[in-house]
């Protein structure tokens, strides 16, 4: 089916277009530049960006798909999680669509996109998938059984994303916003074994045994590290030294890294998943894939991580998962539905 997608969740307004597992277009606009003097999304300013960039966003991803709004099968839009403001303008601007077009309409899970996306780089996903989400607002573990109808949360973060670890302490450090790439850059300049920061919820008595597994065996914590950070740098400053930035960084990045991947990959171990798919801006991070790869070579794991592009917010993501929900036949979301910023995992369409 051709299928045009919504993103609004964040500050990117996105629409995508897709044939199938086939990318048709990717039109993506970020209002990331406006948020970089607050150092960090304000949800007001994302939400009227949307509507500036919906209209123009649309038109080129038309344009570059050479498709008219009368030859797509079907239409779909990020209906959650996400800020609600920015939700609501894309879902707004799809109900319009669905109504001026009389095309149906799908409410899609922005978290389940993410994974969903992988279809268009590299083709189908195999049955027993587990995906690791990192962004700016979300650290999640998922167990994917169906795309388009069986998707469970194995294990999320309970304070900070792992992004906004990254654009916490680049802030500390002051290395501007957004933090993540900066750091990456700068750590590679520094040595990740120079400071041991904390590995959050990876004692015993919150992972818990294989046969007896703890609460938070395969949750995320982020925050005790982002204070572990502050205490060092502050440290430093009292005894009227340098601060070693790209040892700080390095050593922080490492601390991060190392959790998200050895949780993913026990996850996909004792959960029996052969294939692990890796989402959000956080991907882009050398270190991440790095060690990711090597720990899911060594485990068996296939890694599969779509190329950049899909792997931060986008609407093919969106296209590509309702695609999907469309080939196994399910029900349209009518226009009765509302964005919800808190959709849960297990609602893969609304
Ligand atoms: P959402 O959480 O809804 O996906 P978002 O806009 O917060 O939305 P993304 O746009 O997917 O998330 O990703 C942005 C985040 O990724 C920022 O926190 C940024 O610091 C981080 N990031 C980007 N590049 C890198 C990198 N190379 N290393 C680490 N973090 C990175
Ligand atoms: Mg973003
Ligand atoms: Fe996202």
């Amino acid at each position: 089916p051709l299928v045009l997608g919504i993103e609004s969740s964040c500050d990117e307004t996105g629409v995508g277009i897709v044939r199938g597992t086939e990318l048709l277009a990717n039109a993506v606009s970020s209002s990331m530049d406006e948020h970089v003097r607050f150092g960090g999304v304000i949800p007001e300013i994302a939400s009227r960006a949307h509507l500036d960039a919906f209209v123009p966003t649309l038109r080129s991803a038309l344009d570059t798909a050479g498709v008219t709004l009368e030859e797509v099968d079907a239409l779909a839009v990020t209906s959650g999680p996400g800020l609600s403001g920015a939700l609501m303008v894309g879902v707004a601007a799809a109900k319009a669509l669905a109504l001026a077009t009389g095309k149906p309409l799908y409410a899609i899970n922005h978290l389940v996109a993410h994974v969903g996306v992988g279809v268009l780089d590299g083709g189908d996903l195999p049955e027993s998938l587990g995906a690791l989400l990192v962004s700016g607002g979300h650290t999640e573990i998922l167990k994917v059984d169906a795309l388009a109808s069986d998707v469970t949360l194995l294990g999320a973060t309970i304070d900070d994303a792992a992004g906004e670890a990254y654009d916490k302490v680049a802030r500390l450090l002051g290395l501007g916003y957004p933090g993540g790439p900066v750091i990456d850059r700068i750590a590679k300049e520094g040595n990740p074994k120079a400071i041991r920061f904390p590995r959050g919820l990876t004692m015993p008595k919150f992972t818990g045994t294989a046969e007896n597994p703890g609460k938070h065996r395969y949750d995320f914590s982020f925050s005790g590290l982002k204070t572990a950070v502050a205490r060092c740098v502050e440290q430093y400053r009292a005894r009227g030294e340098e601060v070693p930035v790209a040892d700080i960084a390095a050593s922080f990045q490492e601390a991060v890294v190392d959790v998200v991947t050895s949780k993913a990959v026990l996850a996909c171990r004792e959960h029996g998943m052969s294939t692990l798919l890796l989402g959000g801006g956080v991907a882009a991070n050398s270190r991440l894939r790095e060690l990711l790869a090597a720990r899911c070579a060594s485990a068996g794991i296939a890694l599969r991580v779509p190329r950049p592009g899909l792997c931060t917010d986008n609407g093919a993501m969106v296209a590509a998962l309702a695609a999907q929900v469309v080939m196994a036949g399910g029900a349209p979301s009518g226009i009765g539905f509302a964005a919800d910023s808190g959709q849960p995992v297990t609602a893969i369409t609304l």
